[in-house]
């Protein structure tokens, strides 16, 4: 058989994207599979994603992941969503079926995983959110979707948080409700998984926590944390305080590209490999 020199082709478009690590460990994963795949972290500016997603059908790209800010616009170039991704109204990942492009996203399902790997499932669960931005729309939506019982969304913007509440209750099998955080959140005495999906907290902003009663932290709850650098963050160190049961973020981003690389290839993802390449990346 003639010898194929062509590598499969994935990768990442996003501004900013310097800092994103996603390509270390999508490699790291493909040479412990033995794939020839590349991963290659492309800077798109606002505006140039037609092209960009041109370019995925001209070079055969077998998929790509697509960041801040084209994860909504990206939309209107695709051929087929997920109905996670339609509910959701975002795409983090592409699939290319020769030339046909599949909108999905992953996020939530990375999300999902990071807390089974814990033990800890969503059926039948009340789930309490914290934020209403792209994140929390994946949690909140894919947990509706996978049983949760009722999701009820905290934000400080109150147009975001009741246009993602309503969402969950017209779209999903699940409940939602809504709390408008003008105050220290009181965390709901029934909330079984309680998340931050905020931004606060991420490097360099580790001193911060997110504006919470921590007293209304009970240690029957599991409680979940997006951020992943530092992943140790004080929302998690003060549920631990509270004798909850604690996940945080880094599981969500292995997993969410775990789910990636065997969308791209077909092939499981070795997690360990690329929990460990994303630990010594982030110096932990
Ligand atoms: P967005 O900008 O879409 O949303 C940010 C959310 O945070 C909004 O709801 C905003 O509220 C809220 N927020 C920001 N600052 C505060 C504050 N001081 N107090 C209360 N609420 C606040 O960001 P994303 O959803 O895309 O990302 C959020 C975080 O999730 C990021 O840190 C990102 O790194 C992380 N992330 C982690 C992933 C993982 O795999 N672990 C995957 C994806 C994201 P408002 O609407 O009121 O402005």
């Amino acid at each position: 058989m003639a010898k194929c020199y062509r590598a499969e082709l994935v990768g990442a478009f996003g501004c900013p994207i310097d800092e994103n690590p996603t390509g270390v460990m999508e490699e790291a994963a493909f040479a412990a599979k033995g794939l020839n795949y590349r991963y290659l972290t492309i800077k798109v500016n606002d505006g140039d994603l037609k092209p960009a997603i041109e370019a995925v059908r001209a070079f055969h790209m077998r998929g790509v992941n697509c960041t801040i800010p084209h994860k909504v616009k990206v939309l209107e170039y695709l051929d087929e969503l997920s109905e996670a991704a339609s509910i959701i109204g975002a795409v983090n990942t592409i699939i290319n079926n020769d030339g046909k492009l599949f909108g999905e996203n992953t996020d939530g399902k990375g999300f999902i995983t990071s807390l089974k790997d814990a033990g800890v499932g969503i059926e039948g669960k009340n789930i309490t959110v914290l934020g209403a931005g792209g994140a929390a729309r994946a949690i909140a939506v894919e947990c509706a979707l996978a049983g949760a019982k009722k999701v009820t969304i905290a934000n400080r913007d109150k147009e975001r948080g009741e246009e993602l509440t309503k969402l969950i209750s017209d779209k999903t099998p699940a409940e939602g409700a809504f709390i408008l955080w003008d105050r220290p959140v009181e965390v709901p005495a029934d909330t079984d998984i309680f998340v931050n999906a905020t931004s606060v907290g991420l490097f360099p902003n580790v001193n911060d926590k997110p504006d919470v009663n921590y007293d209304t932290v009970t240690s029957r709850m599991v409680v979940s944390d997006v951020i992943f650098n530092d992943p140790h963050t004080l929302f998690l160190q003060e549920a631990e305080k509270r004798g909850a049961k604690t996940v945080n973020g880094l599981g969500m981003l292995v997993n969410q590209g775990a789910v990636n690389f065997t969308l791209w290839t077909g092939v499981e993802a070795p997690i360990d490999v690329m929990t460990q390449t994303l630990k010594d990346e982030f110096g932990l």
